[in-house]
């Protein structure tokens, strides 16, 4: 046998793009297993994604992460779903197996395994979750797969707000309310786990937190952030003075993409690795 020059491709489509990490994750993840696999960061503009997807066939690429504007759109150029994806909707990652395009939605996948290293199951909770965006709805999903009892959902645009709610509904078996957000919202009691699924608060807008009553966040309750920059948000460091257990964006963040290096490369992802070169990345 001769010397194998070609590395596996793997990637992430999206526009904006530029300061999307996840490569440094990835990278430092094949690195760490020597694995000769290289993650390239492409820009594909809205309306350009059929013919990115050829472009993947075409060079035999391993796989890709969707991001922004590209979750939704991806679906018509896929061969199969996983369960998960076909109810959100939505897919951030593809795996080319000799061909065929499988997709799955690793960011609720992500989320849930970050609440279990914190010791924590929504299996029988009441689950509240601020937005309804695609975070919002892989979230919902797979905590209603996994056993919540009932999802909140509150959601400014109402009737982004109500999609998710019939979603939920039609799809899986969880109860489901809907909270029209409209002011300060108040935390229900009762709520055990309570997620920011908005993008309030994201780098470059630290200063800034959700328009919630933080004082119906209450000690019993866990509190949790998608936003991973900066992992230490306002909306986290509100709940945590009222008494709350916190966990931070960074951990679904390096789970989903865990998930999507073995879902790629079949092998166990080398996760501290990957944890240490993103906080590296962002100074932390
Ligand atoms: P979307 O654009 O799909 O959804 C954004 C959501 O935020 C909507 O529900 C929107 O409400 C809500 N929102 C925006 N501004 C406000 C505001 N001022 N007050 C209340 N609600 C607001 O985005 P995504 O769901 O894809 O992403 C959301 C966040 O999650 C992003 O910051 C992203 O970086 C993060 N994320 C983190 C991941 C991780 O691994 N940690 C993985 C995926 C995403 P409305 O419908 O009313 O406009």
């Amino acid at each position: 046998m001769g010397k194998n020059y070609r590395s596996e491709l793997v990637g992430v489509f999206g526009c904006p793009i530029d300061e999307n990490p996840t490569g440094v994750m990835e990278e430092a993840g094949f690195a760490a297993r020597g694995l000769d696999f290289r993650y390239i960061t492409i820009k594909v503009n809205e309306g350009d994604l059929g013919a990115a997807m050829q472009g993947l066939r075409a060079m035999n690429m391993r796989g890709i992460n969707l991001t922004i504007p590209h979750k939704v759109e991806v679906l018509k150029y896929l061969d199969e779903l996983s369960e998960a994806a076909e109810i959100i909707g939505a897919v951030n990652v593809v795996v080319n197996n000799a061909g065929k395009l499988w997709g799955e939605n690793t960011d609720g996948k992500g989320f849930l395994t970050s609440l279990k290293d914190a010791g924590v199951s929504p299996q029988g909770k009441t689950v509240m979750i601020l937005g309804a965006g695609g975070a919002a709805r892989a979230i919902s999903v797979e905590c209603a797969l996994a056993g919540a009892a009932k999802i909140i959902i509150a959601n400014r645009d109402s009737r982004r707000g109500q999609a998710l709610v019939d979603l939920l509904k039609e799809k899986t078996p969880v109860a489901v309310e809907y909270i029209p957000w409209q002011g300060a919202i108040v935390v229900p009691q009762g709520t055990h786990i309570l997620v920011n699924a908005t993008s309030v608060g994201l780098f470059p807008h630290v200063d800034q937190k959700p328009e919630i009553d933080y004082d119906t966040i209450t000690a019993d309750m866990v509190v949790t952030d998608v936003i991973f920059n900066d992992p230490n948000s306002l909306f986290l460091q509100a709940a945590a003075a009222r008494g709350a257990q916190t966990i931070n964006g960074l951990g679904m963040l390096v789970n989903q993409g865990a998930v999507n290096f073995t879902l790629w490369t079949g092998e166990e992802a080398p996760l501290e690795i990957m944890t240490e070169a993103l906080k590296r990345e962002f100074g932390l």
